[in-house]
């Protein structure tokens, strides 16, 4: 059975402020107050897990532990099948400079790394999302959405944000990076993960 909640304040285990707006944008409706890590002081915990729900189980029992309000987090990634996954947990590691990201030097790193497997196109990918919310007694809730489509090249759109320019979702000739805001936000890996944890914890 899965454990709806029921409390009236939720800790968002994010520093990221954009993150934090869309989450408590998406659980207006159900009255319950929206904290981020940063407004409680929440140091950033390492992020050292194998996997996506590794990774999201990590920072949502850190964050309930640390503060005694259940906690939400994701961690997301592109998996390119070519690569056997890769960049998977690591795709925010490569767009790492030494002083900040570089998302156009990933997205090369990832199409440099394609060419040189070999592999035909259509080189099929899956954006992943991982929302995990867990209690302060150590019970979680794991909800894991995905997007599937392939990795395109040369990249395409100035939107969105991280690797959207060369990820093209099935059913679209648009790239995440020209699609808006909205019509990515419909039919995203976090939305699916989000209309999960909706209807298991707070429907
Ligand atoms: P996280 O913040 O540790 O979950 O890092 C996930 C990384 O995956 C981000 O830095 C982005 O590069 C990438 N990513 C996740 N979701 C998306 C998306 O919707 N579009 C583009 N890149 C994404």
């Amino acid at each position: 059975m899965t454990r709806k909640f029921i409390e009236d304040r939720l800790l968002v285990a994010t520093h990221n402020q954009g993150k934090l707006e869309e989450i408590a944008d998406l659980l207006k409706d159900y009255n319950v107050t929206v904290v981020g890590a940063a407004d409680m002081g929440l140091p950033e915990p390492v992020e050292d897990g194998a996997t996506f729900v590794e990774n999201a189980r990590i920072k949502a029992h850190a964050a309930a532990k640390a503060t005694g309000l259940p906690a939400l987090s994701d961690d997301s990634g592109l998996e390119i099948d070519a690569l056997n996954g890769a960049p998977g947990v690591y795709t925010a590691d490569w767009a790492e400079t030494g002083s900040g990201r570089d998302f156009v030097m990933a997205m090369e790193k990832a199409h440099k790394a394609v060419l040189k497997t070999g592999a035909t196109q259509p080189w099929t990918a899956r954006f992943c999302c991982t929302l995990v919310l867990a209690w302060p007694d150590g019970h979680d809730e794991v909800f894991p959405g995905t997007m599937e489509g392939q990795v395109i090249w040369p990249m395409r759109g100035s939107q969105g944000h991280g690797y959207d320019p060369v990820f093209q979702p099935d059913g679209y000739d648009l790239t995440f990076g020209e699609m808006d805001r909205w019509e990515k936000n419909k039919i995203s890996h976090r939305a699916d993960a989000f209309r999960k944890l909706v209807a298991g914890c707070f429907d």
